[in-house]
């Protein structure tokens, strides 16, 4: 079995799980089949395994480098980058008119999650790519679309998404680059940006930054940020490349893990002008790339929940093969050492691996399918019902696996001993590749805010409502399997408990007490997403149930797996949603009400 993913897991998701056949009675993907996304996503395993997984370590041991003039970078990325674009993948999802395969975005998600298990900062580049791809796709002119993503689909182009600036990361209303408009229709760009992945390198002919920038005279604050498509070196009118536009590396970050992805620090507007496009309405550039964010949002959640994976595969295997010790009631030195597989808490530490990675990544599957939902869904109601269950379930999807599949990195090192913590393995690599998970896309922070601050009440609560509904069903499909009965009982308990915690929270900043009840929203954000991941291994039990009752062969020891660890998650991690909600309800200003100077 392969060390990156289980293939056999994919298919559970795909189609035990999600209705993804569905999908193909739909105009949009009426042109493919089951046999069609399956070989596909085989495709990318074989490509990942071959042309990305042999390198990850050197490209982590040899981090880009600047002198001066040109970024370098690992000839093996260069290759792998020109196997992914031969292979179609930069434009597996994107329409069919820009010359994409118009695969369904879950799809999508699920071969790529090949190459980010085989290597997630090789990975990143097409990643950035596909989600400028559907943001000029759906907010550029058409013209904009021609010089743009046409490129960008058949792998000429690269993108960036621009937002950070040194002064300015978690909060966006205070940026500060300037787009001046000019009598020619673009705008002059003028600033610094920090962070920008993928901001510089020769990987590819030209590079399409989607940049956030303040019309000067707008509005103070988000209201007055618009979007722009700045490209590395100007387009001219038949495609041709013309001038460098303007755009100096002033750096590249070291970084402590996703080494084979430049991070840099650009100058917009150095040593001469640097022109840029205005992408959808003027002062309306935060919503529109939000579009974006939130798709990265899902690919970081997948980047999360597959590397936590791929640690878990490698402690696996290892745990199998490593000898040592002996059970406790055998008292005899000269008896053989066991497998340390066999030690109740080397299976503790792949039981809370296996729970979080396999039930992260269904996660971010399930958030993938609904945008394809979204996508195809022609009733009205029903289409607001699944934006809602989206707009809920991002924060969670992106957030609980970047948090706890990093948890999963650290019990993989553990696993190994000491070898783990040494370069011999990739685990540690691994582990910190992961760390950067809950630090970019929004900070696992400022997506509890996000979420007790805005989320679970706009729109007087429908997205939250919604959500119940989804939980509802299960508890319903699940009330009469015995065997369910535990977990029908727990998940039943933990929804009670958020649903009047989130009440009571929701009351207390009615009452203008915000800072006290947004004071907790990490904890709360962990208690959600909890209760989310739940109602995930509830439905992960019920479909095993099923699918036991006409299993042979190994898909026996698949579904015993599955229930397996859904007793797990139901007994070591539900029991902590009654915890943080009991903190949570007892509004408790410990944090809040600290005095800086005691520190
Ligand atoms: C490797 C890497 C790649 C990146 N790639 C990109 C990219 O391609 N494009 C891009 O635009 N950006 C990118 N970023 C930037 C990333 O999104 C930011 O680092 C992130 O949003 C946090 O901003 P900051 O670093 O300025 O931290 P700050 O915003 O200064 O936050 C520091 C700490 O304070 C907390 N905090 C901040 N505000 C609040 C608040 N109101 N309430 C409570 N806590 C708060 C945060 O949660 C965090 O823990 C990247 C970053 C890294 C490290």
């Amino acid at each position: 079995m392969s060390l990156l993913l289980n293939s056999r897991d994919i298919d559970f998701n795909l189609y035990e799980l999600l209705d993804t056949e569905a999908l193909t009675r739909t105009p949009r993907y009426a042109e493919h089949d089951r046999a069609v996304f399956d070989a596909v996503i085989e495709a990318a395993r074989v490509l990942a395994e071959e042309k990305f997984a042999p390198f990850a370590a050197k490209l982590d041991a040899n981090e880009p480098t600047f002198d001066g003039k040109h970024v370098h970078l690992p000839a093996e990325l260069a290759e792998a980058m020109e196997a992914y674009i031969a292979g179609g993948f930069m434009g597996i999802a994107a329409e069919a008119d820009y010359g994409g395969m118009q695969l369904p975005w879950v799809v999508g998600q699920a071969a790529c999650a090949w190459f980010a298990a085989a290597d997630v900062s090789a990975n990143s580049y097409p990643l950035i790519t596909h989600s400028a791809i559907n943001l000029l796709s759906e907010f550029g002119t058409e013209e904009q679309k021609q010089r743009y993503v046409e490129p960008m689909v058949s792998g000429r182009f690269f993108g960036t998404m621009c937002l950070s600036e040194p002064q300015a990361g978690s909060s966006l209303s205070d940026i500060q680059l300037r787009a001046e408009p000019t009598a020619q229709g673009h705008y002059l760009i003028k600033g610094t940006k920090m962070w920008i992945s993928g901001g510089e390198q020769e990987l590819s002919e030209n590079i399409v930054h989607l940049v956030l920038a303040k019309i000067p005279g707008g509005p103070p604050g988000v209201k007055g940020i618009s979007l722009f498509v700045v490209p590395k070196i100007r387009v001219n009118d038949d495609g041709s490349l013309g001038e460098r536009n303007n755009i100096q590396l002033l750096g590249l970050n070291h970084k402590m893990g996703f080494r084979g992805i430049t991070n840099t620090v650009l100058n917009f507007g150095e040593g001469g002008e640097c022109h840029g496009w205005l992408v959808g309405p003027m002062h309306q550039g935060l919503f529109c790339m939000f579009q974006m964010m939130n798709e990265m949002r899902i690919g970081i959640g997948m980047a999360a929940a597959v590397l936590g994976y791929t640690a878990y595969l490698h402690s696996l295997r290892y745990a199998r093969e490593r000898p040592q010790g002996r059970l406790p009631l055998e008292k005899n030195p000269n008896s053989p050492q066991v497998p340390i597989i066999q030690h109740a808490d080397i299976k503790r530490l792949l039981l809370a691996q296996k729970s979080a990675a396999e039930g992260a990544f269904s996660l971010v599957l399930h958030c993938a399918w609904l945008i394809d939902r979204q996508r195809t869904e022609t009733d009205t109601d029903e289409k607001r019902r699944i934006d809602l269950l989206l707009d809920i379930l991002t924060p969670i999807g992106k957030s609980w696996p970047s948090e706890f599949c990093l948890e999963g990195n650290k019990h993989a090192i553990q696993i190994l001993g000491g070898y783990g913590y040494t370069r011999e393995f990739p685990l540690e690599r691994l582990y910190r590749d992961a760390r950067l998970n809950p630090i970019h896309e929004g900070t696992h922070g400022i997506q509890g805010i996000d979420l007790l601050g805005r989320k679970v009440s706009i729109h007087d609560g429908a997205a939250f409502k919604v959500l119940l509904e989804e939980y509802h069903k299960t508890l319903a499909e699940s009330a009469d399997v015995p065997e369910l009965a535990e977990y029908h009982a727990a998940l039943t308990a933990a929804i009670h408990t958020i649903s009047e915690t989130t009440a009571a929270l929701d009351a207390l900043r009615a009452s203008g007490d915000v800072n006290r009840a947004l004071a907790n929203a990490t904890l709360y954000l962990d208690a959600f997403g909890h209760v989310v991941m739940g109602w995930v291994w509830l439905r992960h039990a019920l479909a095993a149930q099923r699918g036991l009752a006409k299993a042979e062969g190994s898909d026996v020891d698949f579904y015993r797996g599955k229930q397996n660890a859904c007793r797990y998650f139901y007994r070591y991690e539900m029991p902590k949603v009654a915890e943080r909600c009991a903190l949570l309800a007892r509004f408790d200003d410990t944090c809040l009400a600290t005095d800086e100077n005691w520190f």
